[in-house]
């Protein structure tokens, strides 16, 4: 039976070597608005800022996320709700991703903005529940 950790954190059947680790640390755009989802919070549980802030989109990125300070925050899972492509260029992805700070469980739940520039997705902004 394989163990859970053989996982991609994103939560795909498949090692994080053939899942998002392309995207994260390979240089290579992810193809879908769902697949860059995935990565990006594959990236929060490595705490690799370098890649959130990379596939942010310049006009709402922030200037840093300070996740070296958030070592507390334990991601436990992400669930992708809907995936729907408005034109060949944006796309909205819905998720619920659950993580623990301090014991206590919480669970985000967002409707985020993707839009597709040269070739690169990026992470624009979301409506929280
Ligand atoms: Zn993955």
């Amino acid at each position: 039976m394989a163990k859970l950790n053989e996982y991609c954190p994103c939560g795909n059947a498949k090692p994080y070597t053939a899942c998002c680790a392309r995207y994260v640390e390979g240089n290579e755009p992810a193809p879908t608005a769902e697949a860059l989802m995935r990565s990006r919070y594959t990236a929060y549980t490595l705490l690799k800022e370098d890649y959130l802030l990379e596939t942010w989109h310049p006009t709402t990125r922030p200037t840093s996320l300070g996740l070296a300070e958030e070592v507390t925050t334990k991601w436990l899972g992400l669930e992708i709700k809907r995936h729907e492509k408005q034109d060949a260029d944006h796309a909205i992805v819905e998720f619920v991703a659950r993580y623990k700070v301090k014991g206590r469980a919480h669970r985000l739940h967002e409707a985020s903005r993707f839009v597709r520039e040269a070739g690169q997705w990026f992470y624009v902004d979301g409506d929280l529940d």
